[in-house]
């Protein structure tokens, strides 16, 4: 059997979630986030005092980190060592937790392995940093969004203000900037566009516009 695969990759806030999302519900298909799996190991190390930039014992514990995707009502839900961990991943400080730990090349194998054994045996809509660079270099369609780093740190207030958490504008755009960078710099699979991605900008853009377009060259 033949599984469709789109790969969405780009910076924080520029979209991916949101419009993977709705192309998945569109075509029918799985929306695969895999940022939550990095959370999820992020909330891990802050649950048990682990220090993101302690490189020796982070690897230590994912021989522990019994991580699990499920999909319930059609929603991706993450467990944690059995716990659903899917609401409490969303903070400011897990997203940066995530950040930090994902620069290990044994935090993204362990990742990396769960991902592909997903995309294997389901048609997905996966977003990411490295979808479609290293995760599904194969993929029937890869997507690299950007946005300005003002209006996606915009974004990223809105949604948490939204959730009833806190929020700064100022330190959210600064760590945006942050983590664009050690994103886009670290040695092992950094976030950079395919050669065969193509580049949609969300800046100006309304989210139903930037679906219908990745449905369209999906479709062609
Ligand atoms: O997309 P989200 O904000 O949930 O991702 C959190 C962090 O996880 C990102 O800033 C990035 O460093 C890391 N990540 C990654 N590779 C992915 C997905 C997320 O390195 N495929």
């Amino acid at each position: 059997m033949n599984y469709i695969s789109i790969a969405i990759d780009g910076p924080a806030g520029a979209g991916k979630s949101t419009i993977a999302k709705n192309v998945a519900n569109v075509l029918g298909i799985n929306y695969v986030d895999t940022g939550s799996m990095y959370r999820t190991i992020a909330y891990y190390c802050l649950q048990n005092n682990i220090a993101f930039d302690d490189q020796e014992k982070v690897i230590a514990s994912l021989n522990q980190i019994n991580i699990q995707v499920k999909y319930i009502k059609g929603e991706q839900r993450m467990f944690l060592c059995d716990e659903d961990v899917t609401d409490r991943i969303r903070s400011q400080e897990v997203g940066n937790g995530a950040s930090a730990v994902g620069v290990y090349k044994e935090v993204r194998t362990k990742l990396v392995a769960l991902q592909q054994d997903i995309a294997k045996s389901n048609s997905v809509v996966m977003d990411g940093r490295d979808i479609g660079t290293f995760v599904i270099p194969k993929a029937d369609l890869k997507i690299y969004l950007t946005a300005s780093v003002k209006k996606r740190a915009e974004r990223r207030y809105a949604e948490l203000i939204a959730k009833g958490l806190q929020a700064n504008l100022q330190q959210i755009e600064r760590e945006i900037e942050e983590r664009d960078y050690r994103d886009m710099n670290r040695e092992y699979a950094p976030l950079v566009k395919a050669e065969d991605a193509v580049e949609l900008d969300t800046t100006f853009l309304d989210i139903d516009d930037v679906t219908n377009k990745v449905i369209d060259l999906y479709r062609r």
